[in-house]
């Protein structure tokens, strides 16, 4: 039933697209929107006592242990992590947005998968956007899912050699790996075979359970991938993510209070489920009879599992600095070295792409 509302919202979304984009195919017109997907500009600001402005205002995560509360979409998170600005490997993007956090596992794993990209595919180092809130929990913007330090957006857009400004970090476009003017297209301009070896090492991590990729990406794939498929299953289509994809780990072993995700099924996942994507079905406007669907109530703190009302309340690290994985010198290494970093090459490998993907509807 989620998945219909969620259907719902983004059929709103689209028939506006349609008139916007009146001269472009409606295929074309599909195409854009997917691109857009701007859904956080839609978004009317969360009334104060909503479990997204509460959450949202917090700017500590809390003292004590680790633990992964509820769902990826229904839950929030006690000791989290945060990354670093900056590691050999990688650098974490838009840093306003305070969603550097996760469970110190996701840290753990978005170092060595860092590490292991460059070593083994020879991919520079990894631009990480949002993983999670101080405390988890419902964000402003976004995502539906994020909420308990296991999901973590990776940019497509390879790190580039300089160490980007905070203001770079804030500005640089995102880049879509789909053509603009076809249906569910990859670009061959854009896409690379290291690209796809980039999904495939992430997928190869036994901790990963899914990661979400845009149905055009998907595809490329399933048609192209001749090495190993055994994880190709891990890879699921998804609307947006088409310039970042998306890493979702299990529950930690023994972490109780984490609710988890069934196991994707068997297979390489270019099956039906997939074929589905390219159907009219996911796109098609609402019936003009069909009753205008009500907007959905507001999720409350009440409306998250219990032990997160004690979550918002627990006391908080000293710091920002005290939390970030490496000691409070990795976390201060951004503001310490200030020197005027080379401009970033916007040329071809960054063409100017729509504002910032999101993971609507939350259909997995
Ligand atoms: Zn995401």
């Amino acid at each position: 039933m989620a998945f219909k509302a969620q259907t719902f919202r983004t059929l709103g979304k689209l028939a506006i697209d349609f008139r916007t984009f009146g001269k472009l195919t409606l295929a074309g017109a599909i195409g854009a929107s997917l691109v857009a997907g701007d859904v956080g500009a839609q978004q009317k600001t969360p009334s104060p006592g909503s479990a997204k402005a509460i959450f949202g205002a917090v700017k500590l995560p809390t003292q004590g242990p680790a633990q992964p509360i509820g769902f990826y979409a229904k839950g929030c998170m006690t000791g989290a992590e945060a990354l670093p600005a900056d590691g050999p490997t990688w650098q974490a993007m838009r840093l306003s947005r305070n969603r550097r956090w996760g469970n110190p596992a996701m840290i753990s794993l978005l170092e060595k998968f860092s590490q292991d990209a460059r070593a083994k595919i020879g991919w520079p180092g990894i631009l990480v956007g949002d993983i999670a809130q101080p405390r988890g929990g419902p964000m402003f913007n976004g995502h539906a899912s994020h909420q308990i330090g296991l999901d973590a957006d990776v940019w497509f857009t390879p790190m580039p050699a300089q160490r980007l400004t905070y203001e770079q970090r804030e500005d640089l476009p995102f880049t879509t790996m789909l053509q603009k003017d076809k249906f569910l297209t990859v670009d061959p301009k854009v896409w690379s075979e290291q690209r796809a070896e980039l999904l495939m090492l992430a997928a190869s991590y036994p901790q990963v359970q899914r990661i979400f990729v845009n149905p055009a990406i998907k595809k490329k794939m399933c048609d192209t991938w001749t090495g190993d498929r055994t994880n190709l299953g891990k890879l699921r289509p998804e609307y947006g993510h088409d310039s970042h994809f998306h890493i979702r780990m299990k529950c930690p072993p023994g972490d109780k209070g984490c609710t988890g995700q069934a196991p994707v099924a068997a297979g390489d996942g270019c099956d039906k489920s997939l074929a589905w994507w390219f159907t009219k079905e996911p796109w098609a406007a609402p019936k003009p009879s069909a009753k205008p669907p009500k907007p959905p109530r507001e999720v409350m703190v009440s409306d998250l599992p219990k032990a997160c009302s004690a979550v918002v309340n627990a006391p908080s690290i000293a710091s920002a600095e005290a939390g970030t994985y490496g000691g409070p010198s990795a976390a201060s290494a951004l503001t310490a070295a200030p020197a005027a970093a080379p401009p970033v090459d916007t040329g071809s490998a960054l063409p100017s792409v729509g504002p910032v993907p999101n993971d609507k509807p939350m259909v997995q």
